[in-house]
């Protein structure tokens, strides 16, 4: 017997169940919620699998929406939660690499040898509270591993995205991937490429946000040979030295994986970001007086992070935000020695917060040295009480009155006199207005 928690989600899987059963269908709960629920983990959706066919789901409950008549799939409502019902299926033969051209309905048990891996293809009657397994899920589960269900080979044949599912619930669940499965992988690898950029995006972020150790996760796909095909310049960080005194932990692949696993429930932004914060190494690298040099690396780092982030189809305002990160990266480095008014306006700046754990994670994954982050979080702290960036005091109009033609030369005052205002140069607009005239003046000499 397996002992279920109930909860509003799955007293309503419950019910559909249920219903099935109760109108002579067979019926379970399939996949993924029977691999949390075995792991005390709490789903975050029901499958429910049945020999009813999409028809006769359709009659049973009303508003039932079809979601894939030809795959089977209808989805339910019951008591606001919905439900994905599918009929027992077997799929076709696979043409692209990725979608069966049909499927046939059929019963459980061969239903469960199209599941991707073993511990994904176990169903539980929740009125019986029996689990069925006719894979060897649930020996799979006990020893942590991802085994694919059959011939590993065939089935990532059949569907190349299995491969990256593979590593995601590695990753995620940390478990171990089985050696045959493992290989299979080795030698299918390449075949990724032919994934849509949106499949393989979606599991890598989650890759990213949901594994314990993204660093971990991002070694095994560069040790199945994943990496290369999706990220190759990811992979071209290995080996890329750098000067040790102040990166101790060895070269830039290192220092990416450590600064990932060190990550604290980052977002999607911040988790791009320090993937690719230093992409820009391996190509800019260059031996002066004895020393490796990485001049400008963020700047081209930014530049590669975006034609990454694009090819990858993630959002636009999110890329400019990396992207950002990216190309800014080395300027905190600098905190200490900056004007006021540069720092007001960093810390002004909509991705400070990405930013700031960016640069703590730089430090902490290699000299160790985090006092730029410390007076960060100080000069921050100070000014909580003032508005984030007070309206300048000085418009362009202003600006213009005082003959200056328009043009660039407008916004450069323009910062000018800004810049004089958080300083707290100037104390007020007639104070500010002086100032201007009196610089103006100045520069005209
Ligand atoms: P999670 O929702 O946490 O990602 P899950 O196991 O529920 O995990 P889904 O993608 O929601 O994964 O798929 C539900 C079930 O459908 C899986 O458990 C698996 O049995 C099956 N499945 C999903 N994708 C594939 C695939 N590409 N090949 C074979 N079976 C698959
Ligand atoms: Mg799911």
């Amino acid at each position: 017997m397996v002992n279920i928690i109930p909860t509003p989600l799955s007293e309503g899987a419950r019910q559909a169940v249920k219903r099935l059963q109760a109108a002579g269908f067979n019926a379970l709960w399939a996949g993924g919620c029977v691999r949390d629920l075995l792991m005390n983990r709490v789903p975050k959706d029901f499958d429910i699998a049945t020999s009813a066919v999409p028809d006769q789901v359709e009659r049973l409950f009303p508003g039932a929406v079809m979601v894939g008549k030809s795959f089977g799939v209808v989805r339910v409502k019951i008591q606001h939660h919905e439900y994905e019902v599918a009929t027992f299926r077997k799929d076709q033969t696979y043409r692209d690499g990725r979608h069966p051209e049909g499927v046939v309905f059929t019963d459980e048990q061969t239903d469960a040898q199209r599941r991707d891996f073993t511990v994904n293809a176990l169903f539980l009657d929740p009125l019986a509270g029996t689990v069925r397994d006719y894979v060897g899920g649930q020996a799979d589960l006990a020893a942590r591993l991802i085994r694919a269900v059959g011939r590993a080979d065939d089935r990532f044949a059949e569907d190349h995205l299995r491969m990256l599912r593979a590593v995601r619930f590695a990753a995620t669940l940390d478990f171990k991937l089985d050696p045959a499965t493992t290989d299979a992988i080795r030698r299918h690898a390449p075949q990724i490429g032919k994934v849509s950029a949106e499949r393989i995006q979606q599991e890598l972020t989650r890759i990213l946000l949901e594994a314990p150790q993204p660093g971990a996760a991002i070694e095994l796909l560069q040790a199945v040979g994943l990496l290369p095909v999706i990220m190759p310049e990811i992979s071209a960080l290995r080996g890329q030295e750098q000067p040790p005194q102040f990166h101790p932990e060895g070269d830039v692949w290192t220092h990416t994986i450590m600064m990932l696993n060190a990550m604290r429930q980052p977002d999607l932004r911040l988790a791009y970001a320090v993937l690719l914060h230093d992409v820009g190494k391996p190509g800019t690298a260059k031996f002066v007086e004895n020393r490796i040099r990485f001049d400008c690396h963020a700047g081209v780092g930014a530049a590669m992070a975006e034609e990454i982030l694009k090819r990858l189809r993630l959002p636009n305002d999110d890329i400019k935000a990396i992207v950002f990160c990216i190309g800014n990266h080395m300027r905190f480095m600098d905190v200490r020695r900056m004007r006021k008014a540069t720092l007001c306006r960093m810390v002004g700046a909509p991705t400070f917060a990405t930013e700031l754990e960016l640069h703590r994670l730089d430090c902490a994954a290699s000299h160790g040295d985090i006092t730029n982050h410390a007076f960060l979080v100080e000069f921050q702290a100070a000014r909580r009480a003032e508005p984030v960036l007070p309206r300048p005091w000085i418009s362009g109009h202003d600006i213009m009155s005082l003959d200056i033609p328009s043009g660039p030369e407008i916004g450069r005052w323009k910062q000018r006199v800004y810049d004089a205002q958080l300083e707290g140069l100037v104390e007020n607009r007639e104070a500010a207005l002086a100032w201007l005239r009196r610089e103006i003046a100045a520069a005209r000499r």
